[in-house]
C-alpha cells in the first residue's frame, strides 16, 4: 500500500539500503489458510514424523527453555556423525562431530555457505534449479554462471567442468543440487565424484535435500575430499519441514569456515526443541525407511498412470515429479486443479512454463489428484 503513493516510495528510498532495494527475494510456495487443499505444492512429506519425535519434544522440560541451548549442538552432531558412520563399511576414515554443521533448515545452511566460501570470483549452478541459489547469490553479491539444462532437463558433467575452469582464475565454487529441483533428475555418485575430484581447490557443495528418495548420496566421500560439502535437511524424508533442521557434512576445514560465519551471526542457531526432535528423528531408522519407501512406491505408481494419460514425466529421484501434457497447457491445468481443491506448483519461467511440479502425497491424495486431472484433459 505504501509503495503506491509517492510518500511511501520516498520513505523506502530513505530507509532501505541499496542492497535491500535491489533484492528480488525468493517467493515460497503458497501455504493457504482459507481453504483445505490437497497440498502438493511445496514438497512436504504427507506422513507425520516419527512418534519418537513427539515424545522427545514433549521431553524438553519447560524449565530448560529458560536456559540458552548448547551453541555447538554437540549431542546432535555426534548423533548425525554416528548415523552416517553406521551406513558405510568402515574401513575408511570415519566422520566425527567436527565434520557436522547444524542449521535452521538447509536454507540457512546455504545462507552460511555463501559468505563462508562463495564471495570471490564466481560460482556455478544449473539453470533451472532451486530458485534460492540466485537469490542468495544476489544477497551476498556473488557472481554466478549458469549451466543450461539439456532438452531432457539433465545436466552434463562436462558443462560443470568447463564452466568451473573458464576465465583466468575460474570459479571459486560449484553448487550441485542433487537431485535437481524442480526437475527431480539426479547425477550419479560417480559423476559428482568426477566434479569434486577435478576441482580440488574450490568448494563443491552438493545440496542433497531430496537424496533419500532414490538418489545416491556422496556423504561417504567426505573423508576422501577436503573440498566436498554435502547439505541435508530433515524437511523432506523425515517429515519435519516445520521444525527447521538442516545440516552439512564436510571436512573439518569447511566446517570451520561455516562456524566462523555462524558465530559472527547467531551462535545459538539450534533451539532446544529442534535439537531434541531432530535427534529422535535421526535415530528412528525404521520410521525413516518405511516413510521414504512408501513415497517412492507411490511416485512410481503415479508416474505409470500419468504416462497412460498422455503426460510426459521427467525421471524423478525426488518426492515430486515434473510433468507436462502433450496438448493441455500447464497454466490451465494449474488453475483447473486449484478450482478442484488441489494445489501443485507452476513456475512462470522460460523453459519450464509448460510444466507442473507435483509433490508426492499419500496414495489417497494422489488418487484425488489423478481424478481431478483426468477431468481437465
Ligand atoms: N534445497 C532444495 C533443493 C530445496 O528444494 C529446498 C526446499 N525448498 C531446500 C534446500 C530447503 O529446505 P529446508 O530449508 O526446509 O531444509
Amino acid at each position: 500500500k505504501m509503495l503506491k503513493n509517492e510518500k511511501g516510495a520516498i520513505l523506502m528510498k530513505n530507509f532501505l539500503s541499496q542492497l535491500a532495494l535491489g533484492l528480488e527475494p525468493y517467493v515460497p510456495g503458497e501455504q493457504p489458510k482459507d481453504r483445505k487443499y490437497v497440498k502438493l505444492n511445496t514438497n512436504e512429506n504427507p506422513y507425520p514424523p516419527s512418534e519418537k519425535v513427539e515424545a522427545a519434544i514433549h521431553g524438553v522440560a519447560m524449565d530448560q527453555l529458560r536456559l540458552y541451548p548448547d551453541p555447538e549442538s554437540t549431542d546432535l552432531r555426534v548423533t548425525i556423525a554416528d548415523y552416517f558412520n553406521g551406513l558405510v563399511d568402515c574401513e575408511s576414515a570415519l566422520l566425527t562431530a567436527n565434520n557436522v554443521f547444524m542449521g535452521n533448515g538447509s536454507d540457512e545452511i546455504l545462507a552460511f555457505v555463501f559468505p563462508a566460501f562463495f564471495t570471490g570470483r564466481y560460482i556455478v549452478f544449473p539453470n533451472i534449479t532451486y530458485s534460492f541459489y540466485p537469490v542468495y547469490a544476489n544477497l551476498f553479491q556473488t557472481e554466478y554462471r549458469e549451466i543450461p539444462l539439456l532438452e531432457d532437463f539433465s545436466v552434463r558433467v562436462e558443462d560443470y567442468l568447463n564452466l568451473a575452469s573458464k576465465g583466468d582464475l575460474g570459479a571459486d565454487g560449484i553448487l550441485i543440487p542433487n537431485p535437481n529441483a524442480p526437475t527431480g533428475r539426479a547425477l550419479s555418485k560417480a559423476e559428482i565424484e568426477q566434479i569434486v575430484a577435478s576441482n580440488p581447490e574450490i568448494v563443491v557443495a552438493v545440496d542433497e535435500a531430496y537424496i533419500d528418495f532414490g538418489g545416491e548420496s556422496v556423504v561417504d566421500l567426505v573423508p576422501k575430499y577436503d573440498n566436498l560439502l554435502v547439505i541435508h535437511t530433515l524437511s523432506k524424508s523425515r517429515s519435519l519441514a516445520g521444525l527447521r533442521v538442516g545440516f552439512a557434512i564436510g571436512s573439518d576445514i569447511l566446517i570451520d569456515g561455516l562456524n566462523r560465519v555462524k558465530n559472527s551471526f547467531n551462535s545459538y542457531t539450534m533451539d532446544r526443541i529442534a535439537m531434541a526432535g531432530a535427534k529422535a528423528a535421526i535415530l528412528d531408522h525404521d520410521h525413516f525407511n518405511e516413510n521414504r519407501n512408501k513415497i517412492i512406491a507411490t511416485r512410481e505408481r503415479v508416474v505409470g498412470r500419468l504416462e497412460a494419460m498422455g503426460f510426459s514425466v521427467v525421471p524423478s529421484k525426488a518426492n515430486f515429479i515434473f510433468i507436462s501434457h502433450e496438448t493441455k497447457p500447464a497454466a490451465e491445468l494449474f488453475y483447473g486443479l486449484r478450482e478442484l481443491g488441489i494445489l501443485v506448483r507452476y513456475f512462470k519461467k522460460p523453459l519450464i512454463d509448460n510444466h507442473l511440479r507435483v509433490s508426492i502425497g499419500t496414495d489417497e491424495e494422489m488418487d484425488q489428484f489423478l481424478k481431478a486431472l483426468a477431468s481437465l484433459i
